[in-house]
């Protein structure tokens, strides 16, 4: 029997993904001596626990994984680090202290840390938040549920599914698809084209699956368990495609319903906590790190950010880190730019966890990008980037400004 958790600890990581891993990992490297990891799923690893395919570990152990062995791995680092990783565990509220109030099998507890990680990752937007009309039966679920049934409860859940999305994680679920024997009689995508980036997108063709692009689904039917999907074509035609399964993906959100109910700054773009570039929210106290702070980046980009906001947590646990107040606050000046992080430059741009802002467009962009302070430009360069595309700019185009609104822009191109 596990022993009993403690109720104080050094640092508490909650979510034990790559990000959540690798900080904890790195916080015992460098000295913290009390580390716990916090996880509700029945074992560590987070999602790449159920994704059952390459590529994954190049960056983090020079080897091409599948997910399972990946996850298995940081556990293990983790472990032989010195990590507590607690699994089965669900944080339900963050307060200041900090203090986390958490369910465990033997009941409700409170765990005193000095300082908390927060690593819960991103979800799929669900299909009711998708606005999907017709019934509502068994059978309709996100990547993350078809892989956990497929690969952790070797269960297979439909025959021939429909998939709504385009992006990776949509392939992904082609592959988790092909892997248990399922043949998806479609894949819909309400865009003009598929989000994800070629190779990728040419998975539908190989596996003989028609990509149906422009298209919507207005509805789903059945009694009890799906029986067909209504599609809208382009043009407005409908049609009604049987099938017995709807695999809803991606469109993901960071999984931040703890921070909802808690005192931390949530960003409207991102929908995750607003941070610094040392990845400390607005109480100094709890720091975030992986796909929590936006969707969604990698596993391996995940990892290094949790790598580098722990050791930005040892140093403030050692007194080295400067004050959290005042700094730049950093915001998008809205279509096409979505989000920025981090969203506060503290202490003069002192180097940190981050050293670039990250960047998304919410529709296909060109032009160029700039970034003004208290409405002088004081950088630019031109932009083409589609949704989802990663877009990076160093941090030190703020140059050692101390206070002020820094705001990015998409303008015309210069001639
Ligand atoms: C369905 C799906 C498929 C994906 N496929 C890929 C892929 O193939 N390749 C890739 O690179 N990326 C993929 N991703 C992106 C994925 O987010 C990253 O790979 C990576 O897992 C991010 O690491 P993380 O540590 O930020 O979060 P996660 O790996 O998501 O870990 C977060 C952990 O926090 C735990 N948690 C959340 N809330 C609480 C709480 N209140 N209390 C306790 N524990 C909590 C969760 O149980 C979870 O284990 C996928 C994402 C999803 C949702």
């Amino acid at each position: 029997m596990a022993p009993s958790i403690p109720r104080s600890c050094d640092v508490a990581v909650i979510g034990a993904g790559p990000a959540g891993l690798a900080a904890a990992a790195e916080l015992k490297a460098r000295g913290v001596a009390s580390v716990i990891v916090l996880d509700r799923e029945a074992g560590p690893g987070g999602i790449p626990r159920h994704c059952d395919h390459y590529p994954f570990g190049l960056r983090e152990f020079r080897r091409l994984l599948k997910g399972p062995a990946y996850a298995a791995r940081l556990v293990g680092r983790a472990e032989a680090a010195g990590v507590d990783i607690r699994a089965g565990v669900t944080v339900t509220a963050l307060r200041p202290g900090p203090v986390l109030e958490v369910s465990t099998a033997d009941g409700l507890v409170e765990i005193a840390a000095r300082a908390v990680l927060l690593a819960t990752g991103v979800r799929e937007t669900s299909r009711a938040a998708r606005l999907i009309g017709g019934t509502k039966p068994g059978g309709v679920m996100p990547t993350g549920a078809l892989q956990g049934l497929v690969h952790l409860d070797a269960i297979k859940p439909f025959d021939k599914p429909v998939v709504l999305g385009t992006e990776l994680v949509s392939f992904s679920a082609l592959l988790t698809c092909r892997h248990a024997g399922i043949r998806p009689v479609a894949m819909i995508e309400p865009g003009p084209r598929a989000t994800a980036r070629w190779p990728a997108s040419l998975l539908p063709r190989l596996m003989g699956i028609p990509l149906l692009t422009g298209t919507e689904v207005a509805a789903i039917e059945g009694d009890g368990w799906v029986e067909a999907v209504t599609i809208r074509e382009p043009g407005g035609t409908t049609r009604r495609i049987p099938t017995d399964g709807v695999v809803v993906t991606g469109r993901f959100v960071p999984e931040a319903s703890l921070l909802r109910t808690s005192h931390l700054e949530l960003d409207a773009g991102t929908g995750g906590p607003s941070i610094d570039q040392f990845g400390r929210c607005s109480d100094p106290a709890y720091f975030a790190a992986g796909n929590l702070l936006r969707p969604v980046e990698t596993a391996g980009w995940s990892w290094n950010e949790g790598r580098l906001v722990g050791r930005a947590m040892a140093d403030a646990l050692a007194g080295r880190l400067p004050s959290s107040g005042g700094g730049v606050r950093v915001v998008v000046a809205g279509k096409p730019l979505k989000y920025v992080l981090p969203q506060r430059i503290v202490a003069n741009g002192a180097p940190g966890s981050h050293a670039c802002f990250q960047l998304r467009v919410s529709e296909a962009a060109a032009g160029r990008l700039a970034l003004r302070l208290d409405g002088a430009e004081l950088w630019g360069r031109r932009l083409s980037s589609l949704p989802e595309r990663r877009i990076t700019v160093p941090l030190d185009v703020l140059g050692a400004w101390s206070t002020g609104l820094a705001e990015f822009v998409v303008g015309k191109r210069s001639a």
